[in-house]
């Protein structure tokens, strides 16, 4: 037996009752002044025989309410009996109100009501500092915290009842009339797998971080959210308790470094490194048969630069970048290999076929370079391909792209402003 202020709380008597033996499991502090060293069942306190058990109803948890009498001094009481369930384990909530004025007072509040109007309680979930949900066992949302409504930019509400995402504005089901769960996407939701997994399997999720699209005043938003829970048994009922903590702003700000990290800052083509590093997952996929490679060099620019000035040779290279992204496919990946020199990978592609690509990107730069010189601007490439299961030393890469360098200054020492080419094969 011992004292709690956890479950117990009102401002009455109040005693967590083992039904089988009637053994008091918990009190409350109101509870005290019933209890003494030698009074440790409820039947020790309060008259109580065979009839009353009978007449509690496990099964709907409805209360009873009778009056008795007190065993410790005789005086009038009003009992309150209730089964409640912890953890699965169902015990008799019983309350005792010696004040028969307060029973109508007592009618008009559950004893739900009770633990939950606790205003201490409301107030640590209320003013989390990280965001709470209550879920109930059909996915409604029961209750949520000042802090999720604050993420999502909407006014605080009570009592709520619907799908997580018809309240904060899922993308998928907001302004569609689907209900969160029922579209098909929501099959492969995370979020909701993760909210039937606690509700079904009783799991706890433990700091799962997961992006979402969000409607939020009327723009799409994906937010990132941390996300644990664990199942809540609570009466008949399993809730799931889901904490949030929005990670938005870290998850940005580490997708920004990833991409300055791979990126070229003047032509926003990749840098080096990273067109290198692709250049050699291209090699071991065994995806495709067949890759061309492509080094590009602008003709005499160092001309470009004495004769316009650095900036204008700037807006050369950006020139050529916006080129080379607008003509190459999705799967060819293309790089700035070093100052005026460009590196293109065109996965699954022959030599031919680059070469007409490498041709209307020569012409395209041509054109479009008038707009910033009097002179049409030009480049040299050097072309190659390998067939990939061929392929057998590691240092496949560098010979690949000795020879493209190779057939690139074949093409500056027949006049510039041409594409030469060279099958690789390995010796
Ligand atoms: P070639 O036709 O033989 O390739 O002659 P080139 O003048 O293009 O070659 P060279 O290697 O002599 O000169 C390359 C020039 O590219 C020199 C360098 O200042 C310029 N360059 C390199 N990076 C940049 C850059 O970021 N901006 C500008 N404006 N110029 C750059
Ligand atoms: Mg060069
Ligand atoms: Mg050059």
């Amino acid at each position: 037996m011992k004292k709690s202020d956890r479950l117990l709380v009102n401002t009455y008597a109040t005693f967590l009752v083992n039904p089988s033996n009637l053994d008091i499991v918990e009190y409350n502090d109101y509870a005290g002044r019933y209890l003494s060293s030698e009074k440790k069942k409820i039947s020790d306190i309060i008259y109580w025989d065979k009839s009353i058990s009978k007449r509690i109803d496990f099964e709907n948890e409805k209360k009873i309410i009778y009056s008795s009498r007190s065993k410790t001094d005789e005086l009038e009481l009003i009992v309150v009996i209730q089964v409640v369930n912890y953890h699965d384990v169902s015990y008799y909530n019983v309350i005792l109100i010696d004040n028969l004025e307060d029973i109508k007072d007592f009618e008009s509040q559950s004893i739900d009501d009770d633990i939950s109007s606790n205003g201490l309680f409301t107030n640590i979930f209320q003013y989390s500092p990280i965001g709470l949900v209550l879920v109930d066992s059909q996915t409604k949302l029961v209750r949520a915290n000042k802090y999720m409504f604050d993420c999502f930019d909407l006014n605080h509400r009570d009592n709520i009842n619907e799908g997580f995402g018809n309240v904060f504005g899922c993308s998928t089901v907001s302004d569609t009339g689907f209900l969160c769960g029922q579209h098909e996407k929501c099959q492969t939701c995370k979020l909701r797998n993760g909210i039937d997994k606690v509700l079904n399997d009783k799991l706890t999720m433990e700091g799962v971080d997961l992006g979402h699209d969000f409607n939020i005043n009327g723009r799409i938003v994906t937010k990132w959210f941390t996300i644990s829970a664990s199942p809540v048994q609570y009466g008949d009922s399993t809730y799931a308790l889901f904490s949030f903590v929005d990670i938005t702003q870290r998850v940005r700000m580490e997708e920004r470094l990833r991409e300055l990290g791979i990126t070229d800052a003047l032509t926003k083509l990749y840098n080096r490194r990273h067109i290198i590093k692709l250049f050699e997952e291209a090699l071991l996929s065994d995806e495709h048969e067949h890759l061309s490679v492509a080094l590009i060099d602008i003709d005499d620019f160092k001309i470009v630069n004495d004769v316009y000035g650095h900036l204008v040779g700037d807006e050369v290279l950006i020139l050529l970048g916006e080129i080379l992204k607008e003509q190459l496919r999705f799967s060819d990946c293309v790089g700035r290999y070093g100052g005026e020199e460009f590196l293109i990978i065109f996965n699954n592609t022959e030599m031919n076929t680059a070469k007409v690509v490498l041709e209307r990107i020569q012409k395209s730069f041509r054109e479009k370079s008038l707009d910033i010189l009097d002179e049409a601007a030009t480049f040299s490439a050097g072309l190659t391909q390998a067939t990939i299961k061929d392929l057998k030393s590691d240092n496949t890469m560098n010979k690949i792209l000795n020879l493209a360098d190779k057939q690139m200054y074949r093409a500056k020492a027949m006049g510039k402003d041409r594409i030469k080419e060279a099958v690789y094969n390995e010796e």
